[in-house]
């Protein structure tokens, strides 16, 4: 049994922006998305567990009073995670659930029960440009799904059709096979499909969907995508997956970030490579180098060697549940003509003479 206060890396008398704020940054690190290993899935639960107490002033007293065993054994996953925004939280900062795979439900003891018809979940892929990470974006998109009837609003009979018993499993939901096998007969008990395991069927199916109470259709979905997200990070759009009897599933949107002409992405830093003359790398001077904005000018030190990286403070992508940015990182390539004219080469050769002595060569660091 893992001490919370530990588990978080906080004191014990933290206060709830401390808890929160380790909690996000541990969530980021250990989120089943992010994270594959098995060890982080067992951490990740671990540090919503431990959220979920330390920022509920009541059972942080409780936990406080009894320790890790003595909380334990008063309280049980589900109580720990009643009435907890972790959900919330994790949703804002853009962290969903594996489609198929991980799942609060499956961590909490599932709230899909056997048997529900529960719509199938959506992934969607969008293309971000990186100006539409930096600052964050709203796209539209659109969906081809499974969409509740708009004529029947999903009950699959006809308006004013009454409903009567189904005569397929005379109203009880599941039918019973009997097969014979190598193994002796075996009795199945399925879900009946005629009425989907209701037990009733409308006398008259409606028209739109062939009773089946969803159609296949388009819709289009604004997405507000915020900045400062990944490739691979997933939003999940609750109910808009296709459409279940007991439910819809959910859309899920997947990031997918292009790839820049003039930027690499490091982290919520952008990187950017100029080329300069030789002698604007020796006098200094003023050069124009690319933005997220369009050009913009820099002063070049007198004295700038090859590979210099110039930071541009907050000039780079917004971080993500932040109102802060990244840099701007300038790498200077220092350009070096490959020929030179009569007199340009006259002027350099002037300047070795004039530069000869032991002295000179320790001002140019060379031993
Ligand atoms: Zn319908
Ligand atoms: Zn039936």
């Amino acid at each position: 049994m893992a001490d919370y206060y530990s588990v978080l890396g906080v004191p014990r008398d933290a206060d709830l922006d401390k808890i929160k704020k380790a909690y996000r940054e541990l969530a980021l690190k250990y989120h089943p998305d992010v994270n594959k290993t098995k060890e982080a899935e067992e951490k990740f639960k671990q540090i919503n567990e431990a959220y979920a107490v330390l920022s509920d002033e009541q059972k942080r007293r409780q936990y406080d009073a009894y320790g890790p065993e003595g909380f334990n054994r008063r309280y049980t996953q589900e109580d720990i995670f009643r009435g907890s925004n972790v959900e919330d939280i994790l949703r804002e900062m853009g962290i969903n659930i594996n489609l198929g795979g991980f799942s609060f439900g499956d961590m909490f003891g599932g709230t899909r029960g056997d048997g529900q018809d529960i719509g199938q979940n959506i992934l969607y892929k969008v293309d971000l440009t990186l100006s539409e990470v930096a600052d964050g974006t709203t796209k539209e998109i659109s969906v081809r799904h499974v969409k509740t009837c708009s004529a029947c609003h999903g009950s699959g009979g006809e308006s004013g059709s009454r409903q009567s018993r189904c005569s397929e499993c005379r109203g009880e939901g599941y039918v019973t096979a009997v097969s014979n096998t190598f193994f002796g007969r075996i009795q199945t008990t399925q879900q009946c499909q005629r009425c989907a395991g209701t037990g009733k069927v409308y006398e008259k199916k409606c028209k739109a969907c062939a009773g089946k109470g969803g159609i296949v259709a388009n819709e289009k979905v604004k997405v507000t995508i915020p900045a400062g997200v990944k490739s691979g990070m997933r939003l999940r759009l609750q109910g808009l997956g296709d459409y279940g009897r007991d439910g819809s599933g959910d859309l899920f949107i997947e990031m997918n970030e292009l790839q820049d002409r003039a930027f690499s992405r490091e982290g919520d830093d952008i990187v950017t490579k100029v080329s300069i003359p030789f002698y604007t790398a020796i006098l200094g001077g003023e050069i124009e180098v690319p933005s997220l904005r369009g050009m913009r000018k820099i002063d070049i030190a007198p004295g700038t060697a090859q590979g210099t990286r110039i930071v541009v403070h907050g000039q780079g992508v917004k971080k993500l549940n932040s109102n802060s940015r990244g840099d701007e990182i300038v790498v200077v390539d220092v350009s070096i003509p490959k020929s030179l004219s009569h007199d340009e080469r006259e002027l350099i050769e002037h300047f070795r003479s004039i530069n000869d002595g032991p002295e000179d060569r320790r001002r140019f660091g060379i031993f």
